[in-house]
Formats: structure tokens, C-alpha cells, sequence
């Protein structure tokens, strides 16, 4: 068993949905798993997806249903998407909306409310988005060409109002000033630079307002510097990698295929990588989570020479677990008990979720992935079940295997066959 502090043999006893008891005997279960030989880490939470995301006159190609199918056959048995942000569209309303469409999910599920439009005056939502069970609120500091942006200014108000219901806030940190979107979602077009400023700005504001803060997909190293710096000058700021930002680097970009690599933030260099793994083992961030938000090649291709119009984002919510556990334990970069934080208790604590996900022990929900540390294979997209054509990870081979996962006691993945069912996924409220 691996948990953030604790790597051992143990005896984990589930009873109905939920864990009873970890140790060593003494009870005689009815049914007996017995998992000699591999690893059983807490089930995955990933803290960041967009499934059927409309977005760039599109839709992300997974939908709640595919998505939290291959959300289940890789691990991941809890995920946090976002609600659809509009000016015109009240807060609990855009999240009532949301819940609907995630009925058919078939693992558990929660959201951050994305604050698109909203304006200082509607402070009241924020409560009542709270009373629903969610209290996590999302902000774009860039995409002021499309509208998503939000100033400093009212970013600050709502700070005030998310410290005062005990939530948190989760920032998109790219400086728009300093983004040139006509240039596509590209290094050129979007430095690093953004990043750090952004991560700055928004740091003295959680400084300020006592607010926690919890910086989306940290891309580069000077904006990880930006982190560490306002978190010694004691702003409450949490942070986020993603597996791309760890294991590709910019030098895909003059590929023919580069465009499918589309991503904002855009991807780095690989000292910024090393700058981010460097983080993971010294458990610096709280979480890394995918960004999953999967387009097609029919979907990218038509703007391979229009960059300005070219959807971004990657899939990974499948590979998540298998990539981190094979690039980071399997290469000797983490330990396995660094895996079941960045992945499982560090995301469950930042968003509320804690100790019901994210952990393995008496009254935690039964959520558990089984690994089989010795096996190796190679990632072949038309092998995965995201509604996508490519990987950006094709060709890859990894170290481990995800044998089996369970879902509040029940099996969802065993040996290769999703197991889960369409609209068994619940949704998990704020906890405490
Ligand atoms: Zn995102």
C-alpha cells in the first residue's frame, strides 16, 4: 500500500463503499483480492478536465461519458471539471446546468466554478455556489480577445469574498499584456515570462486578501520561481503541473504533426523541466493534473497555417497515473509515496475532497488503483478509450501497468475491460 506518508504490506478492508480498516488481520472478509506483487495506491483525483468543453467554435472531443470511462481505465476515480462561464448566466445557475450534463459520468465527480464575465456587484453568488457543494472558483488572467479575462481589480473582490466562504481560488496565470494571441498557442507567442508575472500579481493579491490560491498548469520554471517567492513571502498559493509540461518539450512544435501539440500554456524547454520534477520531489506543488481537454486531428489540421484560430489543448486523463508513475518513480525522480500526493491527497486536500478522496483509510471511500510496477508496454493511441486519434505521448514505453481499479468498493477496471458503468459517478460535495 502507498499513501503520501506511508509505503508497506497491509490488509485493506472494504466494507460497502467504503474503507472499514487497514492492517493486518483479524476480520474474515467474504471476498479476498489478493494483490501480491503490486502497488495500490489511492484512487486518482484529477483536479483539472474539460469534458465537452465548447470552446475556439468547437467541442472538446471528449464528453462526460467517454471522458470518465477512460478517467476509470486509467486510474482516476475522481475528477474536477469546470463549469461554462457566461456574463449572462448566474453562478449556481451555470453549475445546476453542469451537474445535468455529468449525470452519465462513470466515476465520481465535482467542479470549479469558471468566473467568465462576472462582475463585482453579483459578490452574492459566490455564497450561493458555495451552499451547492462547490467552492472552487476558476480565472483567466489572459483571453482578453475572447472575453474570459478578468482584471485584477474584480479578481481581488472575488478573492475577498472566496476567503470569506472558505473556498479557493484557481488562476489561468498568463499576463495578457504580455501574450500575443495572434501568434497561436506557441512559446513565441506566450513566454514565460507571463507566466511568472502573472503568478507574481496574483500572489500579493492572495497575500493580501488571505485567500487560497491555487495556480493552474505551471509550464515553466520562472513561473514556479514566481510560486516559491510569494509563498515565502506567506501568500497562500498552491500549484499545479501537468504531465506535458514534464515529459514534452518545445522542440515538438517543428514537427509536421507540431500542431497537434497545441497547448496554452505552451510547452517549455526541457530545463524547465527539470525545474518542475525537481519540484515534484520536493512536494513544492499540490497537485499534477492533466488539463485534459482532447481535440481530433479532423478538429486541429484545418488550422495548421491559421495558429490564432488552432484549438488548444492535449488529452491525458488516461495516461496520467501510468506517465507519472513511469517517468518519475521508474526513472528514480520520485518515490512512489511522492505519486500518492501529487496525485491523490494533494489535490483531494486543495479542493475540499479530503479525507473522503485522495487517501486510503478507515471511512475514506473504497477508491483504489492496482499496479503491476513490472510491467512494461508501449502507448499506442488506438490502445486508449479518450475520444481522440493521436497521443501526444505516441510510441512512449512506460514502466507499470494499471491492473485493476476500484470505485467506492466496486471494480470499474479490471485486466483491460472498463468494468464501469455509465451514470454510476457521484458527485462529491465540499467536504466539512
Ligand atoms: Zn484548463
Amino acid at each position: 500500500m502507498v499513501t503520501s506518508h506511508r509505503v508497506g504490506p497491509a490488509a485493506i478492508y472494504v466494507e460497502g463503499e467504503s474503507v472499514a480498516r487497514v492492517g493486518k488481520g483479524g476480520l474474515f472478509p467474504s471476498e479476498t483480492f489478493n494483490a501480491k506483487g503490486l502497488l495500490v495506491f489511492p484512487g486518482v483525483v484529477d483536479a483539472h478536465v474539460h469534458f465537452a468543453l465548447p470552446v475556439a467554435g468547437t467541442r472538446s472531443a471528449d464528453d462526460f461519458r467517454s471522458g470518465s470511462l477512460a478517467a476509470a481505465a486509467g486510474g482516476v476515480t475522481t475528477f474536477i471539471d469546470f463549469t461554462v462561464g457566461h456574463p449572462a448566466i448566474p453562478l449556481p445557475e451555470a453549475l445546476e446546468r453542469r451537474l445535468k450534463e455529468a449525470r452519465v459520468s462513470a466515476v465520481d465527480y465535482s467542479f470549479h466554478v469558471e468566473m467568465v464575465g462576472w462582475e463585482s456587484h453579483r459578490l452574492e453568488e459566490i455564497a450561493a455556489v458555495g451552499e451547492l457543494g462547490v467552492r472552487s472558483f476558476k480565472f483567466y488572467l489572459a483571453y482578453s480577445e475572447s472575453g474570459r479575462r478578468t482584471s485584477l481589480g474584480v479578481l481581488r473582490s472575488a478573492m475577498e469574498a472566496i476567503a470569506k466562504i472558505g473556498g479557493v481560488a484557481m488562476v489561468h496565470a498568463e499576463a495578457d499584456e504580455l501574450v500575443d494571441p495572434k501568434g497561436g498557442p506557441f512559446p513565441w507567442a506566450r513566454p514565460a515570462v507571463s507566466e511568472e508575472v502573472a503568478i507574481a500579481s496574483v500572489g500579493i493579491l492572495a497575500r493580501e486578501t488571505r485567500c487560497p490560491t491555487y495556480i493552474a498548469h505551471i509550464s515553466s520554471g520562472q513561473g514556479l520561481a514566481a510560486l516559491l517567492a510569494a509563498r515565502r513571502a506567506k501568500a497562500p498559493l498552491m500549484g499545479e503541473t501537468c504531465p506535458h509540461y514534464l515529459l514534452l518539450d518545445e522542440r515538438v512544435y517543428s514537427r509536421p504533426d507540431g500542431h497537434l501539440f497545441s497547448v496554452t500554456p505552451p510547452l517549455r524547454t526541457p530545463v524547465d523541466q527539470k525545474a518542475l520534477w525537481r519540484a515534484l520531489a520536493r512536494r513544492e506543488l499540490q497537485a499534477v493534473a492533466t488539463d485534459h481537454c482532447p481535440f481530433t486531428r479532423a478538429q486541429k489540421d484545418p488550422y495548421r497555417e491559421e495558429p490564432q484560430k488552432l484549438p488548444s489543448g492535449l488529452p491525458g486523463v488516461e495516461t496520467l497515473f501510468i506517465l507519472l508513475f513511469s517517468a518519475g518513480v521508474g526513472e528514480g525522480r520520485l518515490r512512489p509515496s511522492d505519486l500518492a500526493w501529487h496525485l491523490a491527497e494533494g489535490p483531494a486536500r486543495a479542493f475540499g475532497l479530503w479525507p473522503k478522496k485522495g487517501g486510503i483509510q478507515p471511512g475514506s471511500d473504497a477508491d483504489l488503483v492496482f499496479l503491476d510496477p513490472k510491467a512494461t508496454w508501449t502507448i499506442h493511441a488506438e490502445d486508449l478509450h479518450m475520444a481522440t486519434d493521436f497521443s501526444p505521448y505516441e510510441g512512449f514505453s512506460v514502466r507499470g501497468k494499471v491492473v485493476g481499479v476500484l470505485s467506492r468498493g466496486e471494480w470499474v477496471y479490471r485486466d483491460g475491460e472498463i468494468l464501469a458503468k455509465p451514470g454510476r459517478g457521484k458527485f462529491v460535495a465540499w467536504q466539512g
